[in-house]
């Protein structure tokens, strides 16, 4: 029986961007929430443990020793450093008090859930505040300040690991892929609404990588309006057997769902059976398996995403109706999605004629996938 964790405790929800900003601290507590009123955690083959903080060193195997310098001034409200250089203001990435410990708190969750399983006490182990794909080793980008997935990444580079990284955020997993663009001991997968039309612009099929991780870098574009019978068409094309090919010894996953037909960031029409059979196929894939969340802005959909997703990788069910004590104070509902955006044939048509295209780019380009 696998047995499974997840990393999730209050530290992770005290500190946030603020009220209007769409990285809202609610979506993790509504997880909690949800997860633990379906009594997920039995304490044997499903634990539940709190995050850590990162240590400095940990940080820096991933970031510049002058970016956490200056995330740690700024967040003390010092004047020390000049915002605008690590990009940092107003917008997506706006200077709070506490964000370098917030930030630490999530790599650490990352860190612990890393830990768990590379030390052979779980098989898969969850962290939904983690996922902070587009931070960069000198920067902040799109929300994200410290980047938990370079960091653990590194991290289990340095244990001789061979990593694939799946990231199914709608938004391209860009500070991921430049972290190991020269690397073909970590294959990154990105499976996203195409850059023509999102942020951060980039993630398309002719990046592949550099040097010697050129065909370890693999992008899939995707239209907006993809929907499930399309995603989840095109990721079987192209992720499981990627992953057949690399043989990595762990996956590390990004989980985002703003992918999904209800979210106001994105364009896909995701509902959550695609989503989850996209996490099953993960699953089948992945020898040991390290999740992270990501984006998902709509706070009543992340949260059932989130626990469908390691319901999966727990290999638990859960009844789809809310338990008594999580519907009384969110209101009834249930785990999967029961309306659906409809797509008309012509919108399935073009969008799947797009993800066909790619595909037979990749197919071109990325050994992995001549087989
Ligand atoms: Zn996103």
């Amino acid at each position: 029986m696998t047995k499974a964790a997840v990393v999730l405790s209050e530290e992770l929800w005290q500190i946030g961007h603020g009220e209007s900003h769409p990285l809202r601290p609610e979506r993790l507590q509504r997880a909690y929430e949800l997860l633990t009123a379906y009594e997920a955690f039995d304490g044997h083959h499903s634990r539940l443990f709190s995050t850590r903080s990162a240590t400095r060193d940990e940080l820096l195997l991933f970031h510049s020793e002058e970016y956490v310098d200056a995330v740690q001034s700024l967040s003390r409200g010092e004047k020390s450093h000049t915002p605008s250089r690590y990009n940092f203001g107003a917008g997506d990435n706006p200077i709070f008090e506490g964000m370098y410990d917030i930030a630490a708190w999530k790599v650490g969750a990352a860190l612990r859930a890393t830990e768990l399983v590379t030390s052979g006490e779980v098989d898969v182990a969850f962290s939904p505040a983690g996922g902070m794909h587009h931070a960069r080793s000198d920067h902040a980008s799109g929300f994200c300040i410290f980047n938990d997935l370079a960091v653990i990444i590194h991290s289990m580079l340095a244990q001789g690991l061979r990593v694939a990284y799946v990231d199914i955020d709608v938004h391209h997993g860009d500070g991921v892929q430049e972290a190991f663009y020269d690397t073909d001991r970590v294959l990154t997968v990105s499976v996203h609404e195409s850059g023509h039309f999102i942020f951060p612009g980039t993630g398309f099929v002719q990046d592949t990588g550099r040097g010697v991780g050129r065909g370890f870098s693999v992008n899939l574009p995707l239209a907006p309006y993809t929907d499930d019978d399309v995603y989840v068409w095109a990721f079987e094309q192209v992720v499981p057997p990627l992953l057949s090919w690399f043989e990595p010894d762990i996956v590390v996953s990004q989980l985002g769902i703003d992918t999904h037909f209800l979210d106001p960031l994105g364009h896909l029409t995701l509902t959550t059976k695609g989503y989850t059979q996209v996490v099953r196929m993960i699953k089948e894939s992945a020898p040991r398996w390290v999740a992270l969340g990501g984006g998902g802005y709509e706070v009543s959909v992340m949260p059932r995403a989130w626990t469908m997703a390691y319901s999966i990788m727990s290999g638990q069910e859960f009844p789809d109706q809310f338990p008594p004590s999580y519907a009384e104070k969110y209101g009834r509902g249930t785990l999967s999605d029961h309306s659906n955006p409809n797509t008309e044939a012509t919108t399935k048509d073009i969008t799947r004629r797009h993800a066909a295209k790619a595909i037979d780019t990749l197919r071109e380009k990325i050994p992995g996938l001549r087989q």
